[in-house]
């Protein structure tokens, strides 16, 4: 395998971090103890995996963090009551809600119940309309370390064609606004797309977020393209379990000049932008309340 194409997902993440942990020791010196409340509704396996590692990652940044583990049967209104106490709590800066919630729970009034400035995975439709406008908010996790991938890569990506396979408002739809932001040119693609095939093959770039198992191999993709993967699928292959992603890994990497492998391409920056994002907001939100202009001087941008 020719690995000098592979994009490094882990030791990217493991920068960032490093980068996190500085910030988190500068602020604390100024008083300030970046905290994160995580939130679990249910007991669903894969979501508690998640959560742990959550939780793990802040530990080792230095943020504080606080697990609230909701029963299933939890209603909407106690969970709004939660969510409410947990925005006038002034010692709590980032407010994660793991999805996906029971049935019973709306999705959009709970993660709209989040105060904008404390919305650590950037789902809000404050952040969402300021990241449509180009304006500096909190940003959806996934695609923001897909975008620090990119640039890793790249470099400038100024008057690139991007092509985004998914609209999903936690990934395809925040991609697309974070490389039109870059100053590519952005092609969105979805399940009623015509010619999506020609249309990727195109691309400068491609961000795969589809959830489908292989589904992007080399005849989708141009020579040299720049390939990220963030899909995450499980299928049985040889008697046994793995994870894949929406490209065709083995068909894929002749055809491209670097790509994310996975596991170990986008995943583990998920977790490191979201530490990133708390210290975000732990910094806007000692402004706010300080009332001082000079910013805490961060590693991280
Ligand atoms: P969604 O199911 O919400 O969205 C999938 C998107 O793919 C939809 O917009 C859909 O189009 C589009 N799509 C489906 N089939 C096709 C097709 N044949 N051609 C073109 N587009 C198609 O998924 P998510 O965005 O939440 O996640 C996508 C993948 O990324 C999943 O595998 C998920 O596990 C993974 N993921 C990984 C993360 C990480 O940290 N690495 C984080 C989040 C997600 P339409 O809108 O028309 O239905």
């Amino acid at each position: 395998m020719n690995t000098s194409k592979l994009i490094d997902g882990k030791a990217a993440a493991n920068h960032v971090m490093t980068l996190v942990k500085a910030d988190v020791q500068r602020l604390k010196a100024d008083g300030i103890e970046p905290a994160l409340a995580v939130i679990l509704v249910g007991q669903d396996p894969a979501s508690q995996v998640y959560v742990r590692n959550k939780i793990l990652r802040a530990e080792e940044a230095g943020i504080r963090s606080l697990e609230y583990p909701l029963s299933a049967d939890t209603t909407q209104a106690q969970l709004l009551k939660l969510i409410a106490e947990l925005n006038a709590d002034d010692s709590i800066n980032g407010i994660l809600l793991q999805l996906p919630l029971p049935s019973h729970i709306e999705e959009t009034i709970a993660l709209q119940a989040i105060a904008p400035v404390k919305d650590v995975d950037g789902f809000h439709s404050e952040n969402v309309g300021g990241l449509s406008q180009g304006r500096d908010v909190l940003t959806p996790c996934t695609p923001s370390g897909c975008m620090q991938l990119l640039e890793d890569a790249c470099g400038d990506l100024s008057g690139k064609h991007a092509v985004v396979i998914g609209r999903s408002n936690i990934v395809g739809k925040p991609m697309a606004a974070l490389l039109l932001k870059a100053h590519c040119s952005v092609t969105v693609l979805h399940s009623r797309s015509v010619n999506a095939k020609s249309l990727c093959r195109q691309a400068d770039i491609v961000v795969a977020a589809v959830g489908r198992p292989r589904m992007i191999d080399a005849s989708w993709l141009k020579i040299g393209a720049v390939v990220i993967d963030v899909g995450i699928n499980r299928i049985e292959e040889d008697g046994r379990s793995r994870l894949v992603g929406d490209v065709d890994f083995e068909s894929a990497l002749p055809q491209v000049s670097a790509i994310t492998p996975v596991p170990g391409g986008v995943g583990p920056m998920t977790i490191a932008f979201l530490m990133k994002n708390t210290v975000t907001a732990a910094v806007q939100q000692a402004h706010t309340q300080r009332s001082f202009l000079e910013a805490p001087c961060l590693s991280i941008s």
